[in-house]
């Protein structure tokens, strides 16, 4: 953020696409902003503030909270939204993905948000559309606005991100909300410990400046936040553990082996669970350390904030 504007600069606009790429004042900053919109959030109030602009969400993969938050958080500023699944659109009818970036210069689209199966869509998508683009999710490669939720509602609670301690397990392997904090809370000063089987942690993490771990118990130890990932077989092309039992056993969270964490630790999932794969129900509905819900309320505050930071760059540059 040192010209000071947030995100990437590609041709005249300013695009997420990653936490890579930002500094520590432009996360502090969004946050920042993010929390001036909680309440806002909530119950709407600041129509203005994107009116008159349209926001596209382009998603191809399935998406519950990412879509809905983002189109919540465009309607809550006031921007029109669409919503495009390839299956109700020409990508299904063979399409390139180039063509319809095409398309969607020719609509005058002011912010595309992207979710796509493939790494790195976003970023192809930011040098071909004259819109600002958001990256939902590119297969294991970034998940920002997750990591920026996540920031927010740890920040909430605890006050600061610099010095925690941030046990993140499971599927580390198939997980970009796993490499996109990794990358957030590096950064801001948190330890973080990453922790699953061996075959489903990342041949390179050890390099990531983080401490690995195959033992959960050991990671969670003393831990001040525990976030905890879903198995995403859907990215799985072979079997990667013997059983969702024993997987349950050895690397699900239960209150036995929270227990190893802080007292007060802060236990998270980026959604959707699986209960009983990677979370047991008693922990994951326990609201002495359950911040799951608030950390889908924290992704409309964020996601509003992201939008509006990006959008006012672009109309300061227009
Ligand atoms: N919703 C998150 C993502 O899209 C996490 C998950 O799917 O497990 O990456």
């Amino acid at each position: 953020m040192a010209d000071g504007g947030f995100g990437r600069l590609i041709g005249r606009k300013r695009h997420l696409l990653g936490i890579a790429g930002l500094d520590p004042r432009a996360v502090a900053s969004v946050l920042d902003l993010a929390e001036t919109y909680i309440s806002l959030a909530r119950k709407g109030g600041a129509r203005d503030v994107l009116r008159g602009r349209t926001v596209l969400n382009l998603f191809f993969e399935t998406s519950t909270r990412t879509r809905t938050s983002f189109e919540l958080a465009g309607k809550r500023l006031g921007a029109d939204v669409i919503n495009m699944s390839p299956s109700g659109s020409a990508m299904a009818k063979g399409e390139s993905l180039l063509d319809t970036a095409t398309t969607l210069n020719a609509m005058a689209i002011d912010v595309l948000v992207v979710r796509h199966d493939q790494a790195g869509t976003a970023a192809l998508l930011a040098q071909k559309v004259e819109a600002c683009v958001i990256n939902a999710g590119d297969g294991a490669h970034e998940h920002p606005t997750q990591a920026l939720l996540d920031a927010l509602t740890i920040r909430r609670h605890r006050g600061t991100l610099a010095g925690l301690t941030v046990a993140i397990c499971g599927d580390v392997l198939h997980s970009r909300v796993a490499r996109s904090n990794v990358r957030l809370l590096t950064m801001m000063g948190s330890r973080v410990r990453l922790c699953g089987p061996p075959t489903l942690l990342p041949a390179g993490a050890a390099e990531w400046g983080v401490e690995v771990f195959t033992d959960l118990r050991a990671a969670l130890r003393e831990a001040d936040v525990v976030m905890m990932l879903r198995l995403q077989r859907e990215r799985m092309s072979r079997a990667f553990v013997p059983s969702s039992r024993e997987y349950f056993r050895f690397y699900g969270l239960d209150p036995e082996k929270l227990a190893l964490a802080k007292p007060d630790a802060l236990v998270m999932h980026p959604g959707p669970m699986n209960r009983g794969v990677e979370i047991d129900s008693s922990v994951a509905d326990d609201l002495a350390h359950s911040v799951i819900e608030e950390q889908v309320e924290m992704g409309v505050a964020v996601r509003m904030a992201v939008l509006d930071l990006l959008v006012r760059d672009a109309r300061r540059n227009a």
